[in-house]
């Protein structure tokens, strides 16, 4: 084989991500070699790539793969994240030059990539995000490694990625798992995202009797102002659909059970070891959780009745509704960029800010206008809270008031909204000079001599509880 006509990168893993990758990557005028575990897949894969093919070699073992491509080489690994990514780093290093790349490009743990990371000296771990169609035509990558394999191989993933204004969404994010964490942190807060966007709609659906269409048309009018992103314009697009088998509007006959991969989930870990709270992504992991429980919920509704969940007319007009879920997204927001604080100085990281609220602003899935704001805050204000910053301090004191009467009148009418009520609670816990931590610390110190600071005098002090305790 003449070297010129080699690919110039390799990919193994044709599922819905890696083929889309694939196709791609080769749309962008790059030679790829593919790999798949069943090699019928490859074969098809290439035969059904068109006007691609010429750029597909697919190739049917790991050691053809790794022939076809030109050194040094660059692998993309796009299979399930956790022990699939070992067992390939295991089985494609013997057959690699030492100057030979590894690019894991699933959802790992960010803990693993780190792991992987320290004993692997070429090795990327980047987080994709996009989806199906986000892969074929222009996914938010996220990058982590040494900088000079990023830099290696940023053309072909700045060439594949998202555009926003001319600019490509992949930004290398620092060194081992950083870009998987930040993917992480994507992910939660896309939980947190849709779970408003599920409360809000619940609001329509059974606070004010709307029916999926009426609710279409408010999610494609709130798609024209400051809530203009892709969760909220799919929302309209889910809420107009018809199913074909029944004619019922689709969304009538979705089962209310969430599923989850686990991102979400990690992300609240990780901030629960870090001590950040994120209270806003950790209602929705949890109420996705209580959607799982269709039967207790049934038997909930059984044995209490359900709630009188209709609003009277006129109670929550549509610009409130839209101006809680304005406020309930900054503040999730806020949070998970104090997540990533949080980790970056755990991590040593250094993480870029402003650079990843711009690498979100297009193919991925939590892609909004606001992002562009907030990229503008952060980079302003980087040492306080997102809220505080003046254009969002701004949009809160315009919003919070009708976060809260949302949040009060669905209370009263017992519609569930676990994640803008925790929006709000955060937002006063965060508005209020003098907690009521005063309280914990006395009963701490009563229990267990814990011990506390008083408000005049520096030192650990007792209180005059005495007795046995
Ligand atoms: P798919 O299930 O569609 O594809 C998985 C691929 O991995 C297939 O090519 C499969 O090969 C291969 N594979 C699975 N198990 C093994 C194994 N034990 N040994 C060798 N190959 C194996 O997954 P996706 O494309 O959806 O996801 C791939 C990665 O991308 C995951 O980490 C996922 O979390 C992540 N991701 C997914 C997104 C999505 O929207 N789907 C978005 C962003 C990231 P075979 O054909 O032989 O089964």
């Amino acid at each position: 084989m003449n070297n010129d006509d080699r690919a110039d990168i390799g990919l193994i893993g044709l599922g819905t991500m890696g083929a889309n990758l694939a196709l791609n990557i080769a749309d962008n005028g790059y030679k790829v070699a593919v790999y798949n575990r069943t090699l019928e897949t490859t074969r098809n894969f290439v035969a059904d790539a068109g006007p691609l093919q010429d750029r597909l070699t697919g190739c049917e073992s790991i050691g053809a793969l790794i022939a076809a491509i030109k050194p040094p080489r660059a692998v993309i690994l796009m299979v399930p994240a956790g022990p699939v990514v070992d067992d390939h780093i295991e089985l494609l290093r013997p057959l690699m030059d030492e100057d030979d790349l590894i690019i894991d490009a699933g959802n790992a743990n960010f803990n693993e990539t780190n792991r992987r990371a320290a004993g692997n000296a070429r090795f990327l771990g980047i987080g994709v995000s996009g989806g199906e169609t986000g892969a074929r035509y222009g996914p938010s990558i996220m990058g982590g490694g040494p900088r000079e394999l990023w830099d290696s191989v940023s053309p072909i993933l700045k060439a594949i990625a998202a555009d926003y204004e001319g600019q490509p969404c992949a930004t290398w994010m620092g060194e081992g798992g950083a870009g998987h964490a930040v993917k992480t942190v994507h992910n939660g807060i896309e939980y947190a995202d849709m779970q408003m966007i599920a409360e809000a709609y619940g609001i329509m659906r059974d606070g004010m009797a709307m029916s999926p269409s009426e609710i279409a048309n408010v999610f494609d009018g709130w798609n024209n102002g400051v809530l203009k992103s892709y969760l909220i314009e799919i929302s309209a697009e889910v809420s107009k659909a018809t199913d074909p088998k029944t004619g019922r509007p689709m969304l009538d006959v979705i089962l209310d059970r969430a599923g989850q991969k686990g991102t979400g989930r990690w992300t609240a870990i990780e901030a629960q070891h870090l001590g950040v709270p994120v209270t806003v992504i950790e209602a929705a992991v949890a109420a996705r959780n209580l959607s799982a429980r269709l039967q207790t919920r049934q038997q909930g509704e059984d044995v209490f009745g359900a709630a009188p969940t209709r609003l009277a007319a006129d109670a929550l007009p549509i610009s409130m509704l839209e101006n809680a879920l304005i406020a309930g997204k900054i503040m999730c927001y806020a949070q998970g960029f104090e997540l990533l604080e949080g980790l970056s100085s755990a991590n040593e990281w250094n993480l870029p800010m402003p650079a990843i609220a711009e690498v979100w602003r297009a193919g991925c899935i939590i892609r909004s206008t606001m992002l562009n704001d907030m990229a503008s805050a952060l980079a302003a204000s980087p040492d306080s809270n997102l809220m505080f910053s003046d254009f969002f301090a701004a949009r809160i004191r315009e919003t919070q008031a009708d976060l809260r009467r949302t949040v009060s009148l669905a209370a009263e009418h017992g519609l569930p909204t676990p994640a803008l009520s925790s929006a709000l609670a955060y937002f006063d816990i965060l508005r209020t000079g003098r907690s009521t931590a005063n309280m914990i610390q006395a009963q701490r110190d009563f229990f267990g001599a814990h011990s506390f600071e008083r408000i005049d005098e520096p030192g650990a002090h007792h209180g005059p509880w005495g007795g046995d305790h």
